[in-house]
This record gives structure tokens, C-alpha cells and sequence, in this order.
């Protein structure tokens, strides 16, 4: 669960990025953010990673009161979100398998627990057979699919994807989009997916949140274009 109530960021240069955030998503959402560059999208994804704290108001991520953590709590707390980069960020000199089972090994999962849940993960999004391939022998779609199983490793209830598409082609970027659709809807994971596309929201619909010179411009269900198809 994410709930931002009354929040308000400014950069230390006096910039105010966001005003007034009140947004509230329930576990299991499947929730797009858009907005034009500039408009606090970033902003707003550092307070949800504790990168950042709210200036005034108050987030709440998977019970945590992110205004209060402790050091040593945060480490717990950023378990509890998986995130996806727009630069998919995989080590390059590893295995498609070690770059998932890596966050496993640091966080201290068993060895029995890793090799499962790695397999798993990859067959979650279709890459079994890459397991023992680099990042290098694969293309851009498949190393985000790469990605998004590697923030699923430590099955988190909540994934973030900041652009998740910005580096792919656009005939895989509706692909990409679609695996985090499925992920939600047979994991039950809560998926937030922040995105300058709006050819991609309007084809898949749902909830999206616009932000706006620092607010919540608009936030509703829309219909998606490929149910009309
Ligand atoms: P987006 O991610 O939607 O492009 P940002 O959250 O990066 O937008 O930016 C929101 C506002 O905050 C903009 O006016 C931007 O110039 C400002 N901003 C972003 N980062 C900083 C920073 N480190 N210091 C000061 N102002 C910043």
C-alpha cells in the first residue's frame, strides 16, 4: 500500500517539486504515472524510495512511515519495493541468473531458497532459456525483462517502473508494458509504472495519475484502446 497525505517537496535550492500530493494506491493496483518532463514525476519516485524525504506531509509504503525511519530500517524497507530502471542497470560481467540471483545472495536468502526462486522468476517472464546468457548477448527488451525479474527476486508487494520503456523499440515496449500487466494480475504484485508514453497508456487503460507543475492534475480509470480491438 502507498499513501502520500498532504505532501510537499522542496529541493534545498528552494525549488518546491511537489504540492500538495495526496494519492493513495490499494495492493494489487496496476496504477500508471504520466506526466511532461519537469512536471515532479522523479521527485515523486525518490520520497517512494526514501531517496527523499517529504519536506511537509506525510508517506506511507507496506506500513513503513517513511518520515520516521530509522537508518537501519531502511534497508528493510527498500526490500519491500522492487524497482525497474529506464537503463535496466544488470551487471555486465554476470549471468543473466547471477545478475537475479545476486539481490538474493546480499539480502541473505538461502542457497536452497535462490535456486527455485531464480528459475522461477526468469519462466515468469519468458527467459528460462537465457539463464547462463550476459546482458550483452541479449536485446534491449529482453534485458528489462531481466530486470523486472530481478526486482521480483525477493518478491516484493510493490514494483516500480521508472520508464521502463525508454531504451526499447516501440514494438517491444507494448510487450514490456504487457508482462507488468500479467505480473500484477497473476501475482497480485501492486504495479506503478511511471512513463512520458501516452500512446502506451492509452492502449492499455486503467488508472493513471497525471502530475502536473507538482500536483495531481487528474486521477481516473480510463478504458484502454487494445479491449476495443
Ligand atoms: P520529472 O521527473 O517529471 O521530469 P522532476 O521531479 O525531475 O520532474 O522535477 C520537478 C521540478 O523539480 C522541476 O522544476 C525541476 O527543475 C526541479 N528539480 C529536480 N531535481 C532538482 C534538484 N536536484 N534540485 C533542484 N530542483 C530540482
Amino acid at each position: 500500500m502507498i499513501s502520500m497525505k498532504d505532501v510537499c517537496f522542496d529541493y534545498d535550492n528552494g525549488t518546491r517539486a511537489l504540492y500538495n500530493v495526496n494519492l493513495n494506491i490499494e495492493n494489487g493496483e496496476f496504477v500508471f504515472v504520466v506526466g511532461q518532463s519537469g512536471a515532479g514525476k522523479s521527485s515523486m519516485l525518490k520520497l517512494l524510495t526514501r531517496e527523499n524525504v517529504a519536506t511537509t506531509g506525510e508517506v506511507i509504503i507496506n506500513n513503513y512511515n517513511l518520515g520516521n525511519l530509522n537508518k537501519k530500517e531502511i534497508p528493510y524497507f527498500r526490500r519491500t519495493v522492487g524497482m525497474v530502471f529506464q537503463d535496466f542497470r544488470l551487471i555486465p560481467g554476470m549471468t543473466v541468473f547471477d545478475n537475479v540471483a545476486f539481490v538474493l545472495r546480499v539480502t541473505n536468502f538461502s542457497n536452497k531458497y535462490i535456486s527455485t526462486r531464480v528459475p522461477y522468476v526468469l519462466d515468469l517472464v519468458n527467459l528460462s532459456d537465457s539463464a547462463n546468457k550476459y546482458p550483452s548477448e541479449l536485446s534491449g527488451g529482453e534485458q528489462q525483462r531481466v530486470a523486472i525479474a530481478r526486482a521480483l527476486a525477493g518478491d516484493p508487494p510493490i514494483l516500480i517502473a521508472d520508464e521502463p520503456t525508454g531504451n526499447i523499440d516501440p514494438e517491444l515496449s507494448l510487450q514490456i508494458v504487457e508482462l507488468l500487466v500479467d505480473i500484477n494480475k497473476y501475482c497480485g504484485t501492486t504495479i506503478v509504472v511511471v512513463t512520458h508514453e501516452h500512446e502506451i497508456v492509452r492502449y492499455f487503460g486503467g488508472r493513471v495519475v497525471s502530475i502536473e507543475n507538482g500536483q495531481i492534475a487528474f486521477d481516473e480509470v480510463i478504458g484502454g484502446e487494445h479491449e476495443h480491438k
